[in-house]
Order: C-alpha cells, then sequence, then structure tokens
C-alpha cells in the first residue's frame, strides 16, 4: 500500500499555488494524491468569454481542474458538488446551493467517507483564513478539520465506512514573505499593487510563525505553472501570475508551506521538510 495524501479546497485552481508543487512531488514519488474539491467554481472569474459563459463555467472549471490534476500526477479527484459561494457580502453567498450555506455535518460526513475510503496518512487544506478570507476557504479548513478527527471516531458516521485514523493534517499557507516578492516584482514592473497594502497587518492573515515544515519543490516548476495554465478561465493573461515573468513566478514557488495541525506540534514536533517523514508505510 503507498503511502496517501489527501487535499482537501474549496475550488478547482485552489490546490495550485500553495501546493501543486507538493502534490506533483509526492505522486511522482509513488504516493496516491488524491484532491477533493468542494465546489466547480460557478462564480469565478472568466478571463476570456470564449472560454465560459457565468452557465458553463462550472463545468469548464471541472475539466480544467482534471487537466491540472493530470498535470501534477494527482489520482483522483472528488466533488462535493456544492455551488460556489463567490466572495464574501456578494448574492451568491446566499444560494441555497452555495457551499457556505451546506449545513456542517452532512459536509463533514461526506468527507469522513472519502477519508475512510482513501485511507490518507496525510491530509492538506487550507488555513483558518484560506489565503485571503474566502468565505468557501473558511468553510472547506472547518470541514476538513472536523472530519480529520472525526475519521478516526468509532461514535462519529459510523455509516461512512471502517473507522481510519489519519496521521497528519497540515494547513497551506502561503507566507508574507511570497506576497512581499510578488509585490516588488509588480512593482518593479510598474502594476498596481495596492491589493498588498494591508498584507503585514491584517489580522486574519495566517502567522508566518506557525510554518512548521517547508517542502521543496523546483523539480515541479514547471509542472505547476503547466497546471496553472489548465486554468484558463482563472489565469488569463491579466492574471498577476502571468504578468510577473515565468522565472521569477518558478522562482518564488519553489518552496511551498505548510502548518502542522495534527497532532499539535507543541506535543509532537512537526517534519522540517517532508510531510510524511518518518511515518509507518
Ligand atoms: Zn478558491
Amino acid at each position: 500500500m503507498p503511502n496517501t495524501l489527501m487535499a482537501i479546497y474549496a475550488h478547482p485552481d485552489d490546490e495550485i499555488l500553495g501546493s501543486g508543487g507538493t502534490l506533483a512531488s509526492y505522486a511522482a514519488m509513488g504516493s496516491r494524491v488524491v484532491l477533493v474539491c468542494a465546489t466547480r467554481g460557478e462564480v469565478g472569474e472568466i478571463s476570456d468569454p470564449t472560454l465560459a459563459t457565468p452557465e458553463t463555467l462550472g463545468e469548464v472549471r471541472e475539466q480544467e481542474l482534471r487537466c491540472a490534476a493530470e498535470t501534477l500526477g494527482i489520482h483522483d479527484v472528488y466533488f462535493l458538488d456544492y455551488r460556489d459561494s463567490g466572495m464574501e457580502g456578494t448574492p451568491e453567498n446566499e444560494d441555497a446551493r452555495a457551499f457556505v450555506q451546506a449545513d456542517m455535518v452532512e459536509i463533514t460526513a461526506k468527507l469522513v467517507g472519502l477519508i475512510r475510503s482513501e485511507r490518507p496518512q496525510v491530509v492538506v487544506t487550507f488555513e483558518p483564513y484560506g489565503g485571503y478570507g474566502h468565505p468557501d476557504h473558511k468553510m472547506a479548513h472547518k470541514a476538513a478539520v472536523a472530519a480529520f478527527d472525526a475519521a478516526s471516531d468509532p461514535q462519529q458516521f459510523p455509516e461512512q465506512g471502517e473507522v481510519w485514523h489519519p496521521q497528519r493534517l497540515f494547513y497551506s499557507a502561503i507566507p508574507t514573505s511570497f506576497w512581499l516578492e510578488m509585490r516588488d516584482h509588480m512593482a518593479a514592473a510598474g502594476m498596481d499593487t495596492s491589493r498588498f497594502d494591508s498584507i503585514q497587518t491584517n489580522p486574519e492573515r495566517f502567522p508566518d510563525e506557525k510554518i512548521t515544515t517547508e517542502v521543496e519543490v523546483s523539480r515541479f516548476v514547471d509542472a505547476k505553472f503547466a497546471a496553472a495554465l489548465c486554468h484558463a478561465t482563472q489565469f488569463g493573461a491579466e492574471s498577476i501570475f502571468r504578468r510577473v515573468p515565468e522565472s521569477v513566478f518558478k522562482q518564488i514557488s519553489s518552496h511551498e508551506h505548510f502548518a502542522q495541525a495534527r497532532p499539535d506540534p507543541q506535543a509532537v514536533a512537526a517534519p522540517a521538510h517532508d510531510l510524511f517523514q518518518e511515518l509507518p508505510v
């Protein structure tokens, strides 16, 4: 049985920036890598109107995610079939199908079922703020943590299969230094950098000090960039990630960062560089 890594995110493309290289790297080393995506990103951007309409965007983004998964070597993609809730404060938040409107017990049950059938040793999800506070990212974080804890509890969700105890839960975290580097490159290119103005003072941002583990993914930055391009509706020519030189994107993307959440890193030291370090196979 190979090691299994499960990543739990909210939208197609969430897998790329913080963990694309890591997912590709473990897949290349022979681990089984599976991705759970809560929605199909139905209310995301459409970078080019020839690619999708608001009506077809979910379908298009499902295919974009399948392209990215293949590029990264991800073995399986599971959708939880909720609807993208949109940015905070938009009318899509109120849609009855929106992920943020879903019952947490129902979401947790679905994730427990997947954890118990896939039996991952390591689970990766968003940190609590989800990078930039998207309501679906925060929801995916909460549900993933609840499911990680419930999967090993025989009292919870007995209908979701045989109990499984995943060993480690990590939060994918993009350190402030990454955004500051992006900002500097954008400023040098004459681009607007005002979106970064509050990055160091935003109290909700995940603190860099909590990062426990840095995975070196230089060998996989080409795959990561190619996977990003699969998400054509999101990473169009105007995307900030396309407007900095490709070499810059690859250079600042060559390390990915994680914070061990289970077990508590205060009690059990987190691995410095390898999410699976010293886990029994
Ligand atoms: Zn997202």
